[in-house]
């Protein structure tokens, strides 16, 4: 495995990889890696003879007050990971050579990127577009992988290849969790022992919703209720950031769900210096 810290090199290696016939997949993160991380190399290895991974805390998907400096760093081990899984480079940029001091464009998709965590996080995924579609440029890859975890994520990038005509493929993986339902995060280091044993119920919550939908409770509001009951009892030291149910491609609210129309409930919550999120389709 390679390791290259400059855009230059990346694009030099991918358009050789290509001029010999050789298709790339793509696997963008922040690094931290954990086993959720690892199952979208795993997915991504089969799906092209030549597989990058990235590794960038992209400074410009951060907020003023958010944990940019703070964010879990562990390079070498993430070396370790991404070779064990068979990536040909890992592309490590420093912030300098992805962002020029006068950085001016901007890739957006303001339709979905609103609602849900865009309204705490207002140029989050303007920040997510733009690295994305850098990276996409760079590597010129024929297909890229990304987690459910950050549902609302891989829908604005969907939208973004289509309305762009990007020639990638996105694919999308299941979210991987700890033993108690805690979908793994590089942020649940952020989390206290006390906060870290509350942290499951946010997926215990969503289940109970999706129970009830399973049993043919429709009114979002209800099951909202639901889940808003659950937390209030269990889920005290969290602070709740949204719970929104949302048709899963255009990201719109659902007041009613409807048989054969699987519908996203997401939500993010606060817990002391992190900030979780999870999220669970939702069928009648
Ligand atoms: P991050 O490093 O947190 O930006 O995440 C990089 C990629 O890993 C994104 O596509 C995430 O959706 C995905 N990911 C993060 N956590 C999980 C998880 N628990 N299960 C599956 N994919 C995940």
């Amino acid at each position: 495995m390679q390791i290259l810290t400059t855009p230059q090199e990346l694009a030099a290696q991918c358009r050789q990889w290509h001029a010999q016939g050789e298709d790339i997949v793509l696997v963008p993160t922040m690094g931290y890696y954990h086993a959720g991380h690892e199952s979208l190399m795993d997915h991504a290895r089969p799906l092209a003879r030549r597989m990058v991974v990235s590794l960038f805390v992209n400074p410009t998907q951060f907020g003023p007050n958010e944990d940019l400096a703070a964010y879990p760093r562990d390079h070498e081990r993430d070396a370790a990971i991404a070779e064990r899984h068979g990536a040909d480079v890992l592309f490590i940029p420093d912030e300098g050579s992805m962002y020029a001091p006068d950085h001016a464009t901007w890739v957006e998709v303001p339709e979905l990127s609103h609602g849900l965590c865009g309204l705490s996080r207002p140029t989050h995924f303007r920040g997510v577009c733009t690295v994305v579609m850098k990276l996409f440029m760079l590597t010129q890859a024929d297909r890229a992988v990304f987690g459910q975890k950050d549902w609302q994520q891989q829908a604005v990038l969907r939208r973004m290849v289509r309305d762009l005509n990007v020639p990638v493929c996105i694919e999308t993986c299941p979210i991987v969790r700890e033993a108690d339902g805690l979908a793994l995060s590089s942020r649940n280091v952020y989390l206290t022992p006390e906060e870290r044993a509350q942290a499951p119920e946010l997926q215990r919550g969503l289940q109970a919703a999706r129970a009830l939908a399973a049993r043919g409770e429709a009114r979002v509001k209800v099951l909202r209720d639901a889940v808003l009951v659950r937390w209030a009892e269990f889920l005290t030291l969290g602070r709740l950031d949204y719970l929104a149910v949302v048709d899963p491609e255009s990201l719109q609210p659902v007041d009613m769900l409807e048989p054969g129309r699987p519908a996203l409930m997401a939500c993010a919550v606060r817990m002391g210096k992190a900030r979780l999120i999870d999220n669970i389709l939702l069928t009648l």
